[in-house]
């Protein structure tokens, strides 16, 4: 297509590192904070994924985005970069409250996306919690308050939403929903409606998905405005 062609002129006619640029092909192409780079390069992450590279921009731009990519691409930094960089910009701080949501679904990938942000975002003063079954419901519930950015299973988030008093998500900025389609699979779409109906309407929303179907673009129409599409590779 005409951009892929235009890239392969500029490939030719720019100095690599100009060509860097105009592609954003690194982390420290994007409009980013040090504290991100720094941080992203200390883990040897310097150039983008596919999805990274597709992704993340309009996620900065403030966007909606659907995007499907297969397991393995990139998926978790597509939105945990610009998660941490918005609240970043705003200058979120611990009396702001809780900033963003991140939902998926199950413990397993819960954690995993838990050690992620805390293995990049040293440079930041967000404070983080995971929040899944199996852990101490008390203890969450006493340290709601100051939490800036939740990781959970949907079960859990719900059973705060309904019975711990701090929960409160009036200042949310950007909610995500990751590997939607394992949501949907694991019987989660009750969850996920009682979970949208609780949360303010002006946020931002991500929905990312290793495949396409019916449910995952009924769940889109239900939660996003103005979505980008992002698909890339041979996803069903
Ligand atoms: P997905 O959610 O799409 O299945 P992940 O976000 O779990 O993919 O990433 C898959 C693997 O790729 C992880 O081991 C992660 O550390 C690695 N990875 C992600 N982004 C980059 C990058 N920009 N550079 C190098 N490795 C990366
Ligand atoms: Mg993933």
């Amino acid at each position: 297509d005409y951009k892929l062609e235009k890239a392969e002129e500029d490939r030719a006619k720019l100095q690599p590192e100009e060509f860097r640029k105009k592609y954003k092909i690194n982390f420290s192409d994007l409009p980013i904070s040090y504290n991100t780079i720094f941080g992203l390069e200390k883990r040897k992450f310097i150039k983008m994924t596919e999805i990274q590279r597709c992704t993340i921009p309009h996620i900065l731009a403030g966007r909606d985005v659907l995007a499907a990519s297969k397991t393995g691409s990139g998926k978790t930094l597509s939105y945990l970069v610009p998660l941490v960089e918005r609240l970043y910009v705003q200058k979120w701080n611990p009396l702001d409250g809780l900033g963003a949501i991140i939902i998926l679904p199950t413990r397993e990938l819960a954690t995993q996306v838990f050690e992620v942000f805390n293995s990049f975002t040293q440079n930041h003063d967000l404070s983080v919690g995971l929040i899944i079954g199996g852990k101490n419901v008390k203890y969450e519930k006493e340290h709601m308050k100051g939490m800036n950015v939740l990781i959970c299973t949907p079960g859990r988030l719900l059973q705060h939403m309904d019975e711990t008093p701090d929960f409160d998500c009036t200042n949310l900025q950007m909610l995500v929903i990751d590997e939607a389609d394992l949501i949907l699979d694991l019987g989660f779409k009750e969850h996920l409606n009682a979970i949208l109906l609780n949360l303010p309407k002006s946020r931002q929303t991500i929905l990312f998905s290793a495949t396409l179907s019916k449910s995952i673009h009924e769940l889109s129409k239900l939660s996003l405005k103005n979505a980008e599409h992002i698909f890339l590779h041979e996803v069903r």
